[in-house]
């Protein structure tokens, strides 16, 4: 928390707004709209409840499908199941990690002869950096498919100068406890069309009819923010700036520290755009370093630092087994990266010390002789 959170919060216990509506919420969906530039904002109890209804806006249903990155979070895929569609993964590129323009290509050439075009594109922003939204656009618009954009992990990054989640019909982002900024759980659903958003908030408040008494003619849901939450998000929001500020010098900061470690690659970032850093990832070869990705995070989790894989893909996961997979290239760059990846401690309130700590136990405990070493002397490539 930031500090601002209590004062905001204070103010709805006063006024007994305890409530999923009331003018925290308005004024939230107000002040992050106005952050990243669109016009409409609905929020909601998580991310994931937001990808649900921007699915059922552009109309998924039984029997349709939608491609969706396979490098990310199951709350992405989860809703086309939700809805009774059936995803198609889309590998990652290298220069981003996000969704591969050629592979997106290459199942859309597919599905023209004889196949079926998806209902939607769920493009997803790993780690604070935008895909290369684009070229994913372009192919898109010629098939005439929707992209969703899954902005969860980028919230207050850019890509060519503007807020990424914005570029699709329908953006998402979350606001679950492991975020960049946080209510708890929550999240957000933005658009330009204001018409889809009335809709979304008419079903996330259980699609009550205009009417004397509780009356409904379509499937609803409870997915509204409370007032409460919306307070602390207020607060959150004044802070994000100097959130992606911390997370990029700590990101800086470990790649100085590790900058003498032999076959650590970090993240890239892409020109066309600004990463927040959310978390500082890196894939480490094995075949330079002489230890593998594992190896770090356990010797880390012996001195109770908690490191994590990078995401397990979807097309890997047992949930969704049988469905299509499409690659980068003739190899699978999310395999690689779930295989070799690496995601550091990376909280906005971690201290030099805190910093220090997690590089002197990579110093001291994977050591040369043990495992080949990463801090061996300088080899000649
Ligand atoms: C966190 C996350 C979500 C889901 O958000 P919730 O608010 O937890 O439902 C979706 N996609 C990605 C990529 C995420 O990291």
């Amino acid at each position: 928390m930031s500090g601002y959170e209590k004062e905001l919060i204070d103010e709805a216990l006063e006024t007994n707004w305890i409530a999923p509506l009331g003018p925290h919420v308005d004024a939230f969906e107000r002040e992050l709209a106005d952050y990243v530039g669109v016009k409409g904002a609905l929020a909601l109890s998580s991310g994931t409840a937001a990808i649900h209804l921007a699915l059922r806006l552009l109309g998924v249903g039984i029997g349709d499908t939608v491609f969706c990155s396979t490098l990310t979070f199951v709350g992405s895929v989860n809703p086309i199941l939700y809805l009774g569609a059936t995803p198609v993964f889309i590998d990652s590129e290298p220069e981003t990690w996000n969704l591969s323009p050629e592979a997106l290509e290459r199942a859309f050439q597919d599905v023209e002869t004889g196949g079926k075009i998806p209902k939607a594109v769920i493009v997803v922003n790993l780690y604070g950096q935008s895909a290369d939204v684009d070229r994913i656009l372009n192919i898109c618009n010629y098939y005439g498919v929707p992209i969703i954009e899954d902005a969860a992990e980028s919230l207050g990054a850019t890509y060519k100068g503007r807020a990424s989640g914005t570029f699709g019909k329908f953006g998402i982002y979350s606001f679950n406890g492991n975020k960049i900024i946080t209510t708890s759980g929550g999240g957000m659903l933005i658009s330009e069309d204001i018409e889809a958003i009335n809709k979304a908030r008419f079903w996330a408040t259980q699609a009550r009819d205009t009417a004397e008494y509780y009356q409904h003619s379509e499937v609803g849901y409870n997915y509204r923010l409370s007032n409460i939450l919306a307070a602390i998000g207020r607060g959150q929001l004044k802070v994000l700036d100097e959130r992606i500020n911390a997370r990029r010098f700590i990101f800086n900061r470990y790649s100085e520290l590790l900058s003498e470690f032999h076959g650590l690659n970090f993240m890239p970032e892409a020109s066309f755009g600004r990463s927040t850093r959310w978390l500082t990832t890196l894939t480490v070869d094995p075949d330079i370093s002489g230890v593998s990705s594992k190896q770090i995070i356990n010797t880390l989790s012996e001195q109770n630092i908690e490191a994590r894989h990078v995401w397990k893909p979807m097309h890997l996961q047992p949930l969704f087994n049988g469905c299509s997979y499409y690659r980068h290239s003739d190899t699978s760059v999310s395999d690689y990266l779930f295989e070799n990846g690496l995601c550091l401690p990376s909280g906005s309130a971690m201290t030099e010390n805190d910093l220090q700590r997690v590089v002197e136990c990579l110093d001291n405990y994977i050591k040369p002789k043990d495992l080949g070493g990463i801090r061996s002397e300088k080899k000649q490539p």
